[in-house]
């Protein structure tokens, strides 16, 4: 073992891929200053990975900033691994326990995933882990070169849906702001906007894509559950394809789900539709107040599947 794979949840998204990338570097810069061999006394040079296929907006964003897509990895056996942007074993490697876990750091709520020994981890409630990162970064002296400035920003932007998310921290805004100046880019939204509009294409997606480009599991109250989420800058333009995406969406619930919702967020809109097919349908109103009409029920201001719609889940679902 010569190295640490730094890796972020299944069904990677911008966030994870680039933070993987981000702290790979920042751990091997860091340890050339043996501050960090010296606390974690583990002399191995990190390795950015990703658990699956890169999304047309992460390719887009490493593509800009010049990065090739990192080595995919499935399984932890044997292997030294940093986690990034998860916590939970449902979306992390296979064989977990078969690896060894050396540093986490998220902006999740804290998962299911323990440790036999002391570990790095760094959680915030902000926007991004890529956020978190630039706290580490600045603690650590490290500089942030310009291209992974480029990546963090975009990381920042497409988490927080252009700061329009419940989970946008005035953190993330001032660190958005102080990459934006290393990566060179004078107009954040112009550039958040154009990394969103890369997700926004799904004329050429299929239905079962729709569902799990951003699928995660979760288990509540002992149930399996998965929520799926996909951001639109509008949602007209999926409307026609809507009868398609719940045919999906039933067809992944008899995966052995109790219940599965899909998020279709509309960005410009700020609010989400909820597509939910369920064992129980009181769950929707338990969480969110609201019964399903039809398919789905309509969340006013709702855009972040951790802060608005996990919560309320768990607390109807226990
Ligand atoms: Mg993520
Ligand atoms: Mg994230
Ligand atoms: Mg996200």
């Amino acid at each position: 073992m010569a190295e640490v794979f730094v890796v972020g949840h299944k069904n990677p998204d911008t966030d994870s891929v680039c933070s993987a990338i981000s702290f790979a570097y920042l751990w091997n810069e860091w340890k050339k200053t043996r501050r960090l061999d010296e606390m974690m006394k583990l002399d191995f040079d990190a390795i950015p990975a990703v658990q699956g296929d890169l999304n047309a907006e992460t390719k887009f964003v490493l593509e800009k900033f010049g990065f090739d897509a990192p080595k995919k990895i499935s399984d932890a056996t044997g292997k030294k691994i940093a986690l990034v942007d998860h916590t939970e074993k449902a979306q992390s490697l296979d064989n977990l326990d078969r690896g060894e876990i050396v540093a986490i750091v998220d902006h999740h709520k804290i998962g299911d995933i323990t440790t036999p020994n002391p570990i790095l981890f760094l959680s915030l409630p902000v926007g991004s882990t890529a956020t978190v990162l630039k706290i580490l970064y600045d603690k650590t002296g490290v500089e942030v070169p310009k291209n992974i400035a480029g990546i963090m920003l975009a990381s920042i932007l497409s988490d927080t849906v252009i700061f329009k998310s419940a989970t946008t921290t005035e953190l993330d805004k001032k660190v958005a702001e102080e990459l934006a100046k290393i990566a060179g880019i004078d107009d954040l939204i112009k550039f958040g906007i154009e990394v969103k509009s890369k997700l926004s294409e799904v004329k050429e997606l299929s239905a079962r894509e729709i569902v799990m480009r951003d699928f995660k599991d979760f288990v509540m109250g002992g149930k399996r559950v998965g929520i799926g989420q996909i951001e639109l800058l509008d949602l007209s333009l999926i409307e026609n394809r809507k009868d398609e995406i719940y045919s999906e969406l039933v067809k992944k619930k008899s995966e052995g789900y109790h219940s599965v919702f899909l998020m279709l967020t509309d960005i410009m809109k700020g609010g989400t539709e909820l597509m939910v097919v369920t064992d129980e349908p009181e769950i929707v109103r338990k969480a969110f107040g609201k019964d399903l009409e039809g398919k789905s029920v309509w969340l006013e201001n709702v855009m972040s599947r951790k802060k608005q719609v996990v919560p309320p889940l768990e607390k109807a679902f226990s």
